[in-house]
């Protein structure tokens, strides 16, 4: 496959590349992006004589692609991606960005209360699931609408942007509209309507794309392109555990899969040691790994009473083990030339957890323990 990229395109320009390309083989996707056209296309070799139409240098560029995702390969782009949240915080840049919440959305005050709690601890989006996709069609299933104005409410009161799972093509919109990333479950992973529809969402949404069960790296990035192909660019994959054979953890973190998705593609990376890990224990260990095997950030489930929480509570870190997590990564953070935000425990933070009526967690440095 091939990939033509035209910068600062004006329609006439983009007609002329289109000619040139079905002269010489098939246009597969013609894809308007801001600031820049791509056509992916197939054609013969040597398709390059005549040479394409005189652009101002640099406005033209074709690449061939030897891979069946063309537009998240690390070749399609020179730099890596970085993806814009709400105007006002970057995920693959120089921040590592932590998104923490409860698995779902419970009470209004719960919400809240976590949301300020996770806000001061270096949380820079809350993440809370309104529409749960549950093994068992008898659990709960999340609070769905009401959820949603919850998790809103939540970020109001905190300040965080806000993260939410979609689960069908037919929802995008009324949840695309509630809230601040669009998250696709490891469930959904490969639907390729619900792909396909937060691709052509005319406000490009960021989108957090979680590996599909069963799902290969190769596949993992074709279903990025089904956003990317739509005029999507701010897709953000999530590493979240593959079903393997352990019997002491719920997945197997796919840390591997870091460095080597680096090496594929442009996309900024999450990792979830949550859903991985299935366990509270080992999840700092997870989550300081995946930092320094090279992921932009982390999707981590925490809850302030996690014995109570309706969905997960097993993984769910406490306050205090999520403070404690977010301290380790400060600390880790400068040898992998990146930044963590939020508050050491000591000192002002401690006033995170008197404000919300909880106990403070002790003052001795947090112990970082491996599994
Ligand atoms: C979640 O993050 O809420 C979730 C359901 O995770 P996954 O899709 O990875 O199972
Ligand atoms: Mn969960």
């Amino acid at each position: 496959m091939h990939l033509l990229k035209l910068s600062d395109p004006r329609e006439e320009d983009v007609e002329r590349l289109l000619d040139w390309v079905r002269a010489r083989g098939e246009v597969r996707k013609r894809v308007d992006m801001p600031g820049e056209c791509a056509i992916v296309f197939e054609c013969d070799p040597g398709f390059e004589d005549p040479p394409p139409p005189p652009f101002p240098a640099g406005r033209v560029e074709i690449l061939e692609v030897g891979t069946p995702y063309v537009l998240a390969a690390r070749a399609a782009r020179e730099a890596r991606s970085r993806v814009p949240i709400r105007g006002e915080l970057v995920v693959g840049g120089s921040e590592f960005v932590v998104m923490a919440g409860p698995c779902a959305v419970e009470s209004k005050e719960r919400v809240v209360r976590i949301a300020v709690a996770v806000r001061r601890l270096g949380a820079r989006v809350l993440r809370g699931g309104a529409f749960k996709p549950r093994t068992s069609p008898y659990s709960f299933q999340g609070l769905k609408m009401e959820g949603l104005r919850r998790l809103g409410h939540a970020g109001r009161k905190s300040g965080l942007p806000v993260v939410s799972e979609v689960l069908a093509p037919e929802m995008v919109e009324a949840v695309a509209s509630r809230v601040d990333v669009l998250q696709v479950g490891m469930r959904n992973g490969l639907n390729y309507p619900l792909l396909e529809a937060i691709g052509r969402h005319p406000a490009r949404p960021p989108v957090l794309l979680k590996r599909g069960i069963g799902c290969g790296l190769d596949e993992f990035l074709c279903a990025a392109d089904y956003i990317l192909a739509g005029g999507n660019p701010n897709v953000m994959l999530c590493l979240r555990g593959n079903t393997g054979f352990s019997k002491y953890s719920r997945a197997t973190l796919d840390l591997a899969d870091i460095p080597l998705l680096r090496r594929m593609t442009h996309l900024p990376i999450i990792v979830d040691p949550s859903h991985a890990a299935g366990r509270r224990d080992i999840i700092p260990s997870m989550a300081a790994a995946a930092l320094v095997a090279g992921a932009d950030g982390l999707l981590v489930e925490v809850h302030d009473r996690p014995e109570e929480a309706l969905v997960d509570g097993p993984q769910a870190l406490t306050l205090e083990a999520f403070g404690g997590l977010m301290r380790r990564l400060r600390a880790l953070a400068p040898a992998m030339d990146r930044e963590v935000a939020g508050e050491d425990l000591e000192g002002p933070s401690r006033g995170a957890f008197a404000d919300l009526g909880l106990e403070a967690p002790p003052l001795r440095p947090s112990r970082f323990r491996t599994a």
